[in-house]
């Protein structure tokens, strides 16, 4: 691997609205050695490494809404220069790129040393209105942290992690952000099912877009090799440039900060839990510092409710990640992250007091979620068993989630019916043979809300506010993919404009607010995915 320098790649000038400050190449320790040779990299939090060229990089999709923040217009974008930019193949000026180093706990267990194995930062910086932005690459080649793996991307999972991070966005759920998706022209091999078939496939680089990827697992890493004045330091930054509304110092202030990450974890699961999203791979180097949705890879979206449900086939046997145990996860990984700052603390009170902010925030969301999903003011004790039961019949009568809550704000509650969640169910037997729960649940739920005395149409604005008519579901991703193979990427702009207003009822775009098909209960991509990509 030759080493990379700063002036390894062409440089382009594209018009933009940031003013890069590249803050933390600036603050923290580098990595002395450039360029991508696989090494375990001590004392720096960083490597300069440069995106390896590729051979057509060609724009396939981008946002409109994260264009704009980021000042590009649309002559720009359509631009070939903003295709090599974003395909890896040439540099802006005032960029300063590198892959970042972290540790973490896969399922549980502690890895070491992980970094960013095929993402490359860019750059960072404000725009106009103040917000600071990184743009990061994933799949632009080989870093020091790529291990065995070859740091590209195939464009099924780039496809997947576009739509899904800009769809999280427009849901309300704390997320990293998609500028735009590239195809690189170059194949990469891939072994999609695990079983000894590796296959060409088409190559894909997303450009990532948040104001911080900074996760867990940077805390951890230093933290394992008992390098306290690194942790002390990241930490200290950390703060500074991405939670600058916290005041204080020390101790206070550390505690501080972990109860805000607790609490901002907790409403990013929250979200999750609320419009049926299966992260998949909660590994302690997947969490972002700031609770944002990170790295999408084998995630899914519940169709029929299954709190059991993981898409992951890689996480089958256990299902460590399954769809209702993501608000424990997130706790016992925010537990590490506790454990990664101890020694910042005299006494673990503070700690403590972090995660059981957690459970508090969680438990009152939670509330918030149930009041909203069934259209009420608030949900005392009665609400939340009345959830309980709900997701019982949902679960016993493979009812998908998302067309069940967003029909029941349909409900007339004078004469309360089934026929208006009809479409939600899967299988028509299992709806007679449950016709008798359902039915009591129905009524006690109109009891409810005939207590409340709410009028109907406030009810139903809040229950459609809450319970999205457009998620971009396994099966509906999956269709752009196969397009996408076959050349046509209309598609995959199609359902991000869906995936714009998904609480909006979008006359013309039924077919985008369908019950999964048969076809796609087994098929690979669509309920179930593995970590190949
Ligand atoms: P993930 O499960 O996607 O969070 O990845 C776990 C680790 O593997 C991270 O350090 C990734 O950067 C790394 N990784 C995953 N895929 C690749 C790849 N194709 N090339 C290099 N590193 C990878
Ligand atoms: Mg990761």
């Amino acid at each position: 691997m030759s080493g990379a320098s700063a002036t390894g790649l062409p440089e382009v000038a594209l018009d933009h609205g940031l003013r890069f400050d590249n803050r933390l190449v600036q603050a923290l320790p580098g990595d002395p050695d450039a360029g991508a040779r696989r090494r375990q990299v001590e004392g720096a939090v960083w490597s300069p490494v440069l995106p390896t060229p590729v051979a057509a990089p060609r724009l396939l999709a981008h946002s409109a809404e994260m264009a704009e923040a980021l000042g590009f217009d649309e002559a720009t974008i359509a631009s070939p220069a903003f295709a090599d930019v974003f395909g890896g193949n040439a540099l802006m000026p005032g960029l300063a790129p590198y892959a970042s180093n972290y540790g973490g706990h896969q399922f549980g267990h502690w890895a070491g040393q992980l970094g960013d194995g095929r993402a490359i930062t860019l750059g960072e910086g404000t725009n106009a209105a103040g917000e600071r932005w990184e743009l990061q690459l994933k799949g632009a080649g080989p870093t020091p942290y790529s291990r065995t793996a070859d740091g590209r991307a195939v464009l099924r999972s780039s496809i997947r992690e576009f739509l899904c991070s800009e769809a999280m966005h427009h849901l309300g759920v704390p997320t990293t952000r998609a500028l735009s998706l590239v195809g690189t022209g170059d194949a990469v091999v891939r072994d999609m099912f695990y079983d000894g078939h590796a296959a060409p496939e088409p190559g894909a680089i997303v450009c990532r877009v948040a104001p911080s990827f900074i996760r867990f697992g940077h805390f951890e890493l230093p933290y394992a090799r008992g390098d306290v004045a690194l942790l002390r330091q990241l930490v200290d930054f950390t703060i500074a440039r991405d939670f600058p509304h916290l005041r204080g110092a020390g101790e206070s202030l550390y505690a501080d900060w972990f109860a805000e990450v607790c609490t901002r974890t907790a409403t990013m699961v929250a979200g999750w839990m609320r419009v049926g999203f299966v992260h998949g791979v909660m590994n302690t180097d997947n969490m972002s510092i700031l609770g944002l949705t990170i790295d999408y890879g084998p995630y899914g979206w519940v169709d029929d409710y299954d709190p059991d449900w993981t898409p992951n086939t890689t996480d089958a046997q256990g299902r460590r990640y399954r769809f209702g145990w993501q608000p424990r996860i997130a706790h016992w990984n925010l537990g590490r992250l506790a454990q990664a700052l101890s020694p910042l603390f005299g006494d673990v009170a503070p700690l403590q007091a972090g995660l059981d902010a957690y459970a508090a925030a969680y438990a009152a969301l939670d509330r918030r979620n149930i009041a909203a999903k069934l259209g009420l003011v608030e949900a005392g004790d009665a609400d939340v068993e009345l959830m309980q039961r709900l997701h019982g019949v949902l679960q016993a009568g493979e009812v998908d989630m998302t067309l069940f809550f967003r029909g029941l704000a349909d409900l007339d509650t004078r004469a309360p019916s089934l026929d208006v969640v009809a479409d939600a169910f899967y299988d028509p037997a299992r709806r007679e043979a449950l016709g008798a729960e359902f039915d009591a649940w129905l009524q006690a739920y109109v009891a409810r809300l005939d207590a409340g005395g709410e009028p109907a149409d406030l009810r139903r604005k809040r229950m459609r506010a809450a319970n999205p008519r457009y998620v971009p579901r396994n099966y509906l991703a999956q269709q752009v993919i196969d397009a996408a193979t076959q050349g046509d990427t209309a598609p995959i702009g199609e359902l991000l404009e869906v995936l714009r207003r998904p609480y909006v009822d979008q006359p013309g775009n039924a077919r985008f607010a369908e019950r999964r098909p048969d076809w796609a209960r087994t098929k690979a991509g669509c309920s179930m995915l593995s970590c190949s990509s």
